[in-house]
């Protein structure tokens, strides 16, 4: 990508924007190819969290349906999807925003509830466009250090909200240590801080086996669940999300949200989607064992150790070796093909000793372990 030399732009655009390092995505194919030359074919992507087993054949159906309803303009607040994700939420559709991947959502609430200059709380390290959307709008964003422990838990959030925070993001299981929140400290957390919104994303709550903060929405009006159709039902290519939380919340964020950001694919592709037990019970199933396969893999590697307690699609490793950087593991990985997330390049504040690594498909599993082995 050409990089942009925001300087130039000093006297006319919002500073605020001006300043923020660009999102770093993960390496496609051409990338490694170009940096490494051949490499074991075919390049797997074990760095976005991508459903190692495609994507769910409703949603596709769903989305093929779609394609009927191109001509026309869609119903601006999705209402066919709303309808279907409050029947599965148990809520009512008025209960209910969608949006374009949940990262619209979440500029949407960084916009909606904090004003410029608000305090917005987030884990050190965590999914960095909840602080890239902060940044980039002006807001104040208040970090809760993990330290060497990387502890995203409740004890540094509690410590870190005030009466001045606007917005607090809890991430459960965590991105990137797969580690979750037990739903009492989220109500702790509600309690605490009554005139915030605080947001719970279980992007990854699929693959854990926890109950999901659907349950404590009616006691807490100021909490909102978020959800994506890009990991477990694996639709990340589709850009589906969803908030749920009580009716006030979400009408002001149906006042942010892009008038008509969910087309007929869109709608049509994940309603269908959420009807597919049979491709996430398949997903899960296949994500919790593999994952435990990598973990092992890990566990015999002594240059490497493992971050405990995920309950994710990926894993978090440390790098135990003195003499050996994220950098370098990650290289040794895509040399053999297999592009893993480098923890120094990802996430603020993580340093230079982790990568994180998705669970991979069946057929792809031997060359993780082929790859952990050889290091
Ligand atoms: N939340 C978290 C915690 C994530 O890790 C990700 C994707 N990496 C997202 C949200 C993005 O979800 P979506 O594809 O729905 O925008």
């Amino acid at each position: 990508m050409p990089s942009t030399d925001s300087r130039r732009f000093a006297g006319y655009a919002n500073p605020d924007i001006a300043a923020v390092e660009p999102y770093t995505p993960g390496l496609g194919p051409e990338d490694v190819t170009r940096r490494f030359g051949e490499v074991p074919a075919p390049i797997v992507k074990l760095a976005s969290g991508e459903n190692p087993l495609g994507a769910s054949p409703k949603g596709v159906e769903g989305v093929q349906e779609g394609t009927r309803e191109l001509a026309l303009y869609p119903d601006w607040t999705a209402a066919r999807l709303r309808r279907r994700v409050a029947d599965h939420a148990g809520v009512a559709p008025e209960q209910v925003v969608c949006g374009a991947g949940e990262t619209e959502i979440i500029g949407g609430i960084v916009r909606a509830f904090a004003e410029p200059g608000g305090e917005i709380a987030m884990a050190r390290p965590t999914f960095p466009l909840y602080h890239q959307y902060a940044h980039a709008e002006g807001r104040t964003v208040r970090f809760a250090d993990g330290g060497d422990k990387l502890d995203v838990g409740p004890e540094p959030m509690l410590a870190t909200v005030s009466e001045r925070t606007r917005v607090a993001f809890v991430t459960s299981p965590h991105n990137p240590t797969g580690r979750c929140w037990a739903l009492d400290d989220v109500a702790r957390l509600c309690e605490r801080v009554p005139d915030a919104l605080v947001v719970l994303d279980e992007a990854y709550v699929h693959f854990s086996d926890r109950p999901s903060g659907f349950t404590i929405l009616a006691d807490h009006p100021n909490l909102i669940v978020l959800r994506t159709f890009s990991k477990a039902y694996g639709l990340a290519g589709l850009r589906v999300g969803y908030g749920v939380a009580s009716p006030d919340v979400i009408g002001l964020l149906m006042r942010v949200k892009p008038t008509w950001n969910l087309g007929p694919l869109q709608v049509l592709g994940a309603a269908a989607a959420l009807d597919d037990d049979a491709f996430l019970t398949r997903t899960t199933s296949l994500v919790r064992d593999m994952r435990r396969r990598v973990e092992d893999a890990v566990g015999r590697q002594p240059k490497l150790r493992l971050v405990d307690g995920s309950e994710a699609n990926f894993i978090l490793v440390r790098v135990a070796d003195p003499g050996l950087d994220s950098r370098q593991v990650v290289d040794h990985f895509l040399r053999q093909g297999l592009v893993v997330k480098d923890g120094a390049v990802s996430y603020l504040g993580l340093g230079d000793r982790h990568l994180r690594i998705d669970a991979p498909a069946p057929e792809v599993l031997p060359r993780v372990e082929a790859a952990i082995r050889s290091l």
